[in-house]
């Protein structure tokens, strides 16, 4: 499965090779999380029920099925807290690095 990685950017030299739209290709990060996130999520196992909708939702896509669990790719996770605020049983809190 693809997942968000860093990826060596690399200037286009010819107008084929820029993006059509605002937006550049999924999965493409120039570089990992520089340490502006205030907040990280922390997860009760317990009190998740592994409904996947954390997993659905992060707009990132750093949110990992580990064995059946959830983890987070905190390489990656930009602090949103939308995983917090989706899930239904409240097992994803949102703390201060
Ligand atoms: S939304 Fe909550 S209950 Fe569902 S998988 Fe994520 S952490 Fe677990
Ligand atoms: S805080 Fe945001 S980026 Fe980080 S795992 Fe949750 S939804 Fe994804």
């Amino acid at each position: 499965m693809n997942r968000p990685k860093k990826q060596e950017f690399k200037f286009p030299t010819h107008i084929d090779e820029y993006p059509t739209g605002p937006q550049y290709k999924a999965g493409f990060l120039p570089e990992i999380n520089a340490g502006w996130r205030s907040v990280r999520p922390v997860i009760d196992h317990e009190a998740c029920v592994f409904c996947l909708r954390c997993y659905l939702l992060c707009p990132d896509g750093t949110i990992l099925k580990e064995n059946g669990k959830i983890e987070f790719d905190m390489d990656y996770c930009k602090g949103c807290g939308v995983c917090a605020h989706e899930c239904p049983t409240d097992a994803i809190k949102m703390v201060k690095e």
